[in-house]
């Protein structure tokens, strides 16, 4: 059986919980120590159910509490070089943490107790981000957020997962006609920025969706976009109702989702 919940989904911090057997991986910390108990304690965890964090990349909605909780609680730490570089880079204390580091190649899957993980990498602004496909060796849950555009790899990467978690992160529209300064639209709507709904569904049409029991729009952008848009989109990709597509949002992320 794997599951998994969200404590939390957007640019102020984020942080999924993906539990297999006796193994629980934080998949990013954009919260710190007591936040992120608050948050577990909302899904029955405590700060000793959690093994290990594995972190997307280095900004600091992902990263912001992954070496102060990793150090608190004992979790070993999973990231890629470039995003380890660009870590200490930003906060050269971190080199001060005694933390269990684990450095991962952005193309090789390893393994946390009895889940399997598979890294891809993806564009986007930072040194070397890569999203994950999580699986305990029979169904497979794919996570995708903070891209800037869909790659073949990402597309094969992702295909035929049971459950997805995809970035939906602003409405185009919203976004040009808001009143972010021109440099930042530019940067959220470029090729290394972040995906719209339309991108969005897009990449979830060249997906083989055959197999897919849970689909959640993550990462929206609380000004640009609206939960029933992101929804909206990836259902007419997949010809269901748009209520059966889950939203992960900021403050509460959302309960379990099972596969068995
Ligand atoms: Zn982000
Ligand atoms: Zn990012």
């Amino acid at each position: 059986m794997l599951r998994f919940a969200s404590l939390g989904s957007g640019s102020k911090g984020n942080a999924l919980v993906v539990e297999a057997g006796n193994t629980r991986v934080l998949l990013d910390c954009g919260f710190g120590p007591r936040n992120l108990l608050q948050r577990l304690a909302r899904l029955g965890l405590g700060g000793d159910d959690i093994d290990a964090i594995v972190v997307t990349h280095e900004h600091s909605d992902h990263i912001a509490g992954a070496f102060p909780c990793a150090r608190r609680y004992g979790y070993s730490l999973h990231l890629t070089h470039g995003t380890h570089v660009a870590a200490l880079r930003s906060k050269p204390d971190l080199h001060e943490y005694a933390v269990d580091l684990h450095l991962i190649d952005s193309h090789q899957v390893f393994a946390i107790g009895d889940l399997q993980i598979q890294p891809f990498p993806v564009p986007h602004d930072a040194r070397e981000p890569v999203q994950f496909v999580f699986s305990d060796g029979q169904h497979r849950l794919g996570v995708l957020t903070d891209l800037g555009f869909s790659t073949p790899h990402v597309i094969d990467s992702l295909t035929g997962c049971e459950a997805l978690v995809l970035e939906c992160n602003h409405d185009a529209d919203m976004l040009a006609n808001g009143n972010y300064p021109a440099s930042l639209k530019q940067r959220i709507g470029g090729r290394f920025g972040h995906l719209d709904n339309a991108a969005a569904a897009a990449l979830l049409g060249q997906l083989d969706t055959s197999q897919l029991q849970h689909l959640i729009a993550a990462h929206l952008s609380e000004h640009n976009n609206t939960p029933l848009l992101a929804q909206q989109a990836l259902a007419d990709v997949l010809g269901c109702a748009a209520d059966w597509i889950g939203v992960a949002d900021q403050e509460a992320g959302f309960d379990w989702r099972t596969l068995a």
